[in-house]
């Protein structure tokens, strides 16, 4: 908001970014990961009808702020909003959505079931989900794996006993923020250095910020088999 940089006002659609979320799609059932700010936009831009579950990667406000929306699902599908997350995340959207977890509840909160998981794998629906535990600066983050596929968003660091889970990837997404030093956020050179070590077939970097540059202008230098990912993007995954 209000900055005139050339990448906010930069006509390339792939330049405009909503906050950071994927969607699962797996015999037309839909897993959301983190519903930020722009969930509802997110949603009705991929026309989604029902989800199944929403897997949370950590309590950032960015990752988790509109998931009150979640009542449109509630309502016409009848179905409470399954939610995986870690106690830690669980505290905090108590917290943050208070009134949708009070006993005495007002008529039209979001319904939802907090499904606490810990580092073991969980499933949602047919989907096994393997947690990759990364930190945010201190801040614990769950990345996940889904067969072949990794998801790492709002990190700096991967334990090193964490790489074994990130072996045979055919797809990653990886966080790259941008290019000066930050505390909690890979730039694009360490996410690429990241990417390489871990070697999957393709890496797509996300959770970019305007501080990057120009998607073209990006996408140019980076190595083979790496790419900025972009709003709406969609890639097929083997399981
Ligand atoms: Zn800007
Ligand atoms: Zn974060
Ligand atoms: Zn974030």
């Amino acid at each position: 908001m209000a900055c005139r940089c050339s990448i906010c006002t930069s006509s390339d659609e792939r330049d405009r970014r909503l906050r950071s979320a994927i969607m699962i799609t797996h015999d037309d059932r839909n897993v959301v990961i983190d519903s930020g700010p722009d969930f509802r936009q997110q949603m009705l831009r991929e026309d989604v009808r029902t989800i199944e579950g929403i897997v949370f990667t950590h309590e950032h406000k960015d990752h988790i702020a509109g998931l009150d929306d979640v009542r449109a699902f509630n309502f016409i599908n009848n179905w409470r909003a399954q939610v995986y997350c870690t106690e830690q995340v669980g505290g905090a959207l108590k917290r943050e959505f208070a009134y949708a977890f009070s006993d005495k509840k007002y008529p039209g909160v979001p319904e939802i079931d907090l499904n606490i998981i810990d580092s073991g794998d969980f499933a949602v629906g047919e989907l096994t989900f393997t947690p990759i535990q990364v930190y945010h600066l201190h801040l614990p983050v769950f990345g996940y794996r889904v067969g072949r596929f990794a998801y790492i968003t709002d990190a700096n660091v991967i334990p090193e006993e964490e790489f074994e889970k990130l072996k045979g990837l055919d797809v990653l997404v990886l966080n790259a923020l941008r290019r000066e030093k930050h505390p909690s956020h890979f730039t694009l050179e360490e996410a690429v250095a990241l990417a390489q070590r871990i070697g999957a077939k393709q890496t797509w970097f996300t959770h970019i910020s305007h501080q990057l540059g120009l998607h073209e202008d990006v996408e140019t230098e980076l190595p083979e088999g790496m790419h900025l990912a972009y709003d709406g993007l969609r890639l097929e995954v083997a399981l």
